[in-house]
């Protein structure tokens, strides 16, 4: 028997939508954590609002077991989503914005780990909010690069879509603008 084509995996298609993630209908939702994995603000804040105790209580597992310390800047782990119409929650930790430091690569690091921690999972639809481009203060229009070119340079086995869910029209905006 001659041996079967190899179809490489694809680049998973992007998606922009404005509004907020936790009305999001995807197998998985990213969030914007802080390396506490206890909840915060923002992102986070509406996301354990939504997602309800169970969220909370799967956070607190992880802290009394592996992750004692917390969630390092970059990595990303999975929990319940709780009450959010998805399977799982990825938390990530967002680098803090430094204009003396460039942390360009630990910003990438999320959307990556995000999405490979996705993938394991075998979602195939997974909803990001602009990372780190919050309290944390990252430029948008340089946060949108990094996560336009991070995603579109990964190859995920499973993961068909990855939607951007922008809080405000200037967030879209730069999204946009980086797709182009
Ligand atoms: P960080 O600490 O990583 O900066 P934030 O939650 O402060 O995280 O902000 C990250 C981005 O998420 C910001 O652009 C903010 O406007 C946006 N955001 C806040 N709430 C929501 C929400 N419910 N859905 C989608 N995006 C949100």
């Amino acid at each position: 028997m001659s041996p079967q084509p190899v179809t490489p995996p694809a680049a998973p298609a992007v998606v922009l939508v404005q509004g907020d993630i936790t009305d999001q209908d995807a197998d998985v939702i990213v969030n914007a954590a802080n390396s506490s994995l206890l909840g915060g603000g923002g992102v986070d804040g509406a996301i354990h609002r939504r997602g309800g105790p169970a969220v909370l209580e799967a956070c607190r597992k992880l802290r009394a077991g592996h992750y004692g310390r917390g969630l390092a800047t970059g990595q990303a782990v999975a929990t319940t989503a709780g009450n959010l119409a998805a399977r799982l929650v990825v938390h990530t930790v967002g680098p803090v914005y430094s204009p003396t430091e460039d942390r360009s690569a630990l910003l990438a690091s999320c959307y990556r780990e995000s999405l490979r921690v996705a993938d394991e999972s075998g979602a195939r639809t997974v909803a990001f909010p602009a990372i780190s481009t919050g309290v944390y203060g990252w430029p948008m229009d340089d946060g949108a690069r990094i996560a336009v070119e991070t995603v579109r340079a990964a190859r995920p086995a499973f993961v068909q879509e990855v939607r951007f869910v922008l809080f405000d029209v200037e967030a879209y905006a730069a999204f946009e603008a980086a797709m182009r």
